[in-house]
């Protein structure tokens, strides 16, 4: 009897061979840890009705995944260890491009992809030669050679049939200029979100949106960019009707900015944009149901806690009225008067006398606490980012949201996932396994 029961179980599982989706979009939010989609389920809360509305995370939750890199980098990874994970199933050391420790080149899903004759859609809201695009496009010893990185995009073979994104910075340089050999190659190039409407399909698109990564999403003129250019891209995707359908990598880049920054506006300003994002996609597998998508985060950063200080509270009102980046306000004030008048236009709410003093002091002393991280503009004043600084204090007070890091942590981070095999992501897993499965389902 055990014998035979054994023997139908493992018919059926031989049996049971998957049905290989004929689109893969893989998503990662950079640095989304799990205190994000909790953060974001309250931010978009409607505090008129009596329920906590659901989010698209809340829906499409199916497990966790543990993030550490190669254990010569210890328990925290960083974005290029985490793409390289994610892209090709191997750990690697901080700051490794689609290698091993050993410096050894390992195939990505997407090559891999592109080698089964899909199409290859890449968007992503930071450069498009940032540590994840690069971990599935290339191969390279350091996330830091960006120019090497754009050109390897070149003289290795164009890979993509839509790549959207920034970095004017690398690709238009003084000593070559890759936009122009590209166009030379009869690739489609533009640099404005209105031309992604009128793209001809039959071409590959490349589209260049800014000098490094795109503006904050909420300085950008459009809020939604990271959406726009995925409606974009997956239209351009369906258009060409390649009978292998295609793979594509999607990132909300800078949630990891805004966490790195210590600065809730921005993290959430990102969120609501991979958010809307996902939203479309759920749209999009409902009318091509041989999709799946997966979502997932390299990392979590800045240790974001929802509720801090000891208090029972968090209080995202001002988050959900707020019309600027931290960034661009402190710009703004820069220049302008602090007052009641001028801070009530840019914040969008009353600040308190407090509050008010807290700037003017910052403004006028700002040696006292110029923020700096990865990810802080270098080129800003003292005073402008003292006064970021005090406009994130504040913010972080109003809301009492809570940072124990300006950098990355290693807590294991959600995964999502809907479509045509989505089932392969249930539980607990590893980041090298998504690689894996993907790896898997593309060999069906
Ligand atoms: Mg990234
Ligand atoms: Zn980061």
């Amino acid at each position: 009897m055990k014998k035979i029961l054994s023997t139908l179980l493992l018919s059926s599982v031989i049996c049971h061979s998957y049905a290989a989706p004929k689109n893969i979009i893989m998503i990662v939010g950079d640095g989304m840890g799990p205190a994000y989609t909790t953060a974001y389920r309250y931010f978009r809360d409607d505090p008129k009705t009596k329920i906590i509305e659901e989010t698209v995370f809340d829906r499409t939750l199916v497990g966790m995944s543990s993030t550490y890199p190669a254990r010569v980098s210890g328990y925290v990874t960083d974005s290029a260890a985490g793409a390289t994970a994610l892209a090709t199933g191997h750990k690697t050391y901080n700051g490794a491009i689609g290698i091993t420790p050993d410096k050894k080149p390992v195939e990505t899903v997407l090559e891999r992809a592109k080698k089964l004759g899909k199409s290859i859609g890449v968007v992503v809201t930071s450069q498009v030669n940032h540590a994840t695009p690069a971990g599935y496009l290339t191969h390279n010893e350091s996330r830091r050679n960006y120019n090497e990185i754009a050109d390897s995009y070149v003289d290795k073979g164009w890979k993509t049939d839509v790549l959207l994104g920034g970095g004017w910075k690398y690709f238009i340089r003084e000593d070559r200029n890759l936009v122009k050999e590209l166009q030379a190659q009869g690739i489609n190039y533009i640099d404005r979100y209105e031309q992604l409407a009128k793209a001809p399909t039959n071409k590959p698109l490349f589209g260049l949106f800014a000098d490094v990564g795109l503006p904050w999403a909420l300085d950008d003129i459009n809020t939604h960019r990271l959406s726009l250019m995925t409606k974009a891209a997956t239209k351009h995707l369906v258009e060409a009707k390649n009978p292998n359908g295609f793979f594509m990598l999607i990132e909300g880049s800078q949630i990891d900015w805004g966490g790195h920054g210590n600065d809730i506006i921005d993290a959430m300003g990102e969120m609501d944009d991979l958010a809307k994002t996902l939203e479309y996609l759920e749209e999009f597998v409902k009318q091509h149901p041989d999709t799946l998508v997966v979502i997932t985060a390299d990392h979590s950063t800045g240790g974001l806690t929802v509720a801090a200080n000891g208090k029972y509270e968090w209080t995202p009102d001002v988050l959900r009225t707020i019309k600027h980046s931290a960034d661009f306000i402190s710009k703004k004030l820069v220049s302008e008067n602090i007052n009641a008048q001028s801070t009530k236009e840019l914040f969008n709410f009353q600040l308190t006398a407090d509050e008010l003093s807290l700037l003017i002091e910052s403004k006028k002393s700002p040696h006292k606490d110029a923020s700096h991280n990865l990810y802080a503009d270098k080129h800003a004043s003292k005073v402008q980012q003292a006064l970021l600084k005090t406009i994130k204090d504040i913010i972080n007070a109003r809301t009492n949201t809570g940072w124990t890091s300006s950098g990355h942590t290693a807590v294991d981070v959600p995964v999502f996932a809907f479509g045509e095999n989505k089932e392969m992501f249930y539980g607990f897993q590893d980041d090298t396994d998504i690689a894996k499965k993907i790896f898997k389902l593309l060999e069906e």
